[in-house]
């Protein structure tokens, strides 16, 4: 590994981005404060394309680091790319929600075909945004993270509720891109095609239908200030993000090719869905189609009306154009879920007991019964993990007698005795 170096002086970390001097390889001291090889080039970029300035070649090291490809210039799509190839590798890790996964690869797919189209359209193709609407569990943030693995690009995952109006106690949103800039190493290019995945955007909704005397700072005020960024701007960011180091340079970020994708449970929106539908059904008089309404699944029927009731403001709404649902989990999919996705739980334990010389084996009424227990106390799939990590809490504590006998066989007496139903419904 390349030496840590510091030339003489006393900072001990970068005024810029604030690393620390075991973060970079060189922290050039200044008189009081120290930039870092990371910063000093990324500068000079600046400079470079801001003043179009040809001053002399970086060396290949720095090349390397700090001049990632332009979009415009190398990005491609890889070869075989459609919608359907992109579903086809999110069926490898996301199990069921079709409908979610089409609407994701289309938009996906819109995303970055027009991205490697370049300056080359006559007409300009607006972003394909995605908005998640689904229970708590469902696969909205994996969908988003494989989304990212697929297409390799820079991804950040923020929380909507973290974020508050400018100049009010919080984060302001542009923060959202300094959590990209770091995921990618500050390497503004490669930020610039990246994927941001909002959660609980149902959280910051306007509190109320009406205007209100006090401002909603961390509401209708955080999807004011999301308009620029989701639309497409020059963004200036704080590269350490966050208020807390105001001396900080900022980066400036095109976000007109960023991919944002929001997600949310949306609690309650069902009923806003039922009315509109229910209203629409007696007004025409039709019991035919009042039938055929499926009342176990009303986010089915979302649209951007029902959200703007939520409180979604119009203007966001409009720049999140592809609106997608995700399904509660069947005791079926849960099962699958155990075993089918490519890291799927049960090949996770399998894998940690192998490194132990035991063979773990699960029978298959074994799978059905955790599936039925996460099912039934309405645990969703990251109640399965909580679920194993019980169940084999004691062989992974001592593993000894397994490792005699080289295996595990884990049936549904197993199962019964070594789960404990009171502690899986204070975990519900
Ligand atoms: P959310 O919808 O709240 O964003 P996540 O995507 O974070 O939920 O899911 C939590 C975990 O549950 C994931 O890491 C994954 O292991 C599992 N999971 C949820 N839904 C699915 C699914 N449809 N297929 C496979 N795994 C899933």
């Amino acid at each position: 590994m390349a030496k840590r170096k510091s030339t003489k002086g006393s900072a001990r970390s970068c005024i810029f981005c604030g690393r620390g001097q075991h973060e970079v390889n060189i922290l050039v001291q200044g008189n009081d404060y120290a930039i870092c090889d990371i910063c000093t080039i990324n500068a000079y970029r600046m400079v470079e394309e801001d003043l179009d300035y040809s001053g002399p070649e970086l060396g290949p090291r720095e090349h390397r680091m700090a001049k990632p490809a332009k979009p415009e210039e190398h990005f491609k799509l890889p070869s075989g790319f459609s919608p359907r190839f992109i579903k086809e590798f999110l069926d490898l890790y996301v199990i069921g929600q079709d409908s979610a996964k089409i609407s994701f690869s289309i938009a996906v797919y819109n995303h970055y075909k027009r991205l490697a189209a370049g300056d080359s359209l006559e007409v300009e193709i607006e972003k394909s945004n995605v908005l998640f609407v689904g229970p708590t569990g469902t696969g909205k943030t994996l969908m988003a993270k494989c989304m990212a693995k697929l297409l390799d690009v820079p991804f950040a995952i923020v929380d909507a509720t973290s974020f508050t109006e400018a100049g009010y106690v919080g984060e302001d949103v542009e923060g959202m891109l300094s959590r990209l800039l770091q995921s990618c190493d500050y390497q503004v290019h490669q930020a610039e095609k990246g994927i941001i995945y909002i959660d609980e955007i149902d959280k910051i909704a306007r509190k109320s239908e009406n205007p209100s005397i006090t401002r909603d700072v961390s509401g209708e005020g955080v999807q004011q200030a999301m308009l620029k960024i989701v639309e497409g701007a020059d963004v200036n960011v704080p590269p350490a993000g966050g208020r807390k180091h105001p001396e900080q340079q900022f980066l400036k970020v095109n976000t007109r090719n960023i991919l944002f994708i929001c997600g949310g449970a949306f609690d309650g929106l069902e009923k806003i869905i039922a009315k509109r539908l229910n209203a629409n059904v007696i007004g025409y008089g039709s019991t035919q189609e009042r039938k055929e309404v499926d009342k176990e699944n009303w986010l089915r029927y979302a649209s951007h009306q029902d959200l703007k009731r939520y409180g979604l403001i119009p203007e966001l709404l409009g720049r999140l154009p592809v609106l997608t649902y995700l399904e509660n989990l069947s005791q079926q999919a849960l099962k699958e879920i155990l075993v089918l996705p490519k890291n799927a739980i049960i090949k996770q334990y399998k894998e940690l007991f192998a490194l132990d010389g035991i063979g773990l084996e699960f029978q298959e009424d074994a799978l059905e019964l955790i599936a039925e227990l996460a099912y039934e106390h309405k645990l969703g799939a990251r109640g399965l993990r909580t679920i194993c990590e019980t169940l084999l809490r004691e062989a992974m504590f001592d593993p000894t007698a397994h490792a005699l006998a080289g295996r595990l066989l884990v049936d549904r007496q197993y199962v019964i005795d070594h789960i404990d139903p009171q502690q899986i419904r204070r975990s519900a």
